[in-house]
């Protein structure tokens, strides 16, 4: 099996993610254009939180292993290398 992206699972969790990023996109992928940090502000349904090391790569499930994301970075494919 294989995931592109690693939603959290718990919704509670994802709102304590948002709310310690201040509500802004913390994607820092260069490969998105928009410089060291993203930093869109997310709102509504435009986000998603998602673990950054994947819970089946042994990544832990707490607010400190979570990121948010805007959709735009979220759903823009990583570069295959
Ligand atoms: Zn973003
Ligand atoms: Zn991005």
């Amino acid at each position: 099996m294989t995931q592109s992206g690693s939603l959290v699972y718990s919704a509670i969790l994802a709102a304590l993610a948002k709310i310690a990023a201040g509500s802004r996109c913390q994607c820092a992928d260069p490969g998105c254009g928009h410089g060291a940090r993203c930093n869109t502000i997310v709102e509504g349904d435009r986000w998603r939180a998602r673990y950054r090391v994947p819970p089946a790569d042994g990544g832990a499930d707490s607010l400190d292993n979570c990121e948010v994301v805007c959709t735009a970075c979220f759903e823009r494919p990583t570069q295959a290398s």
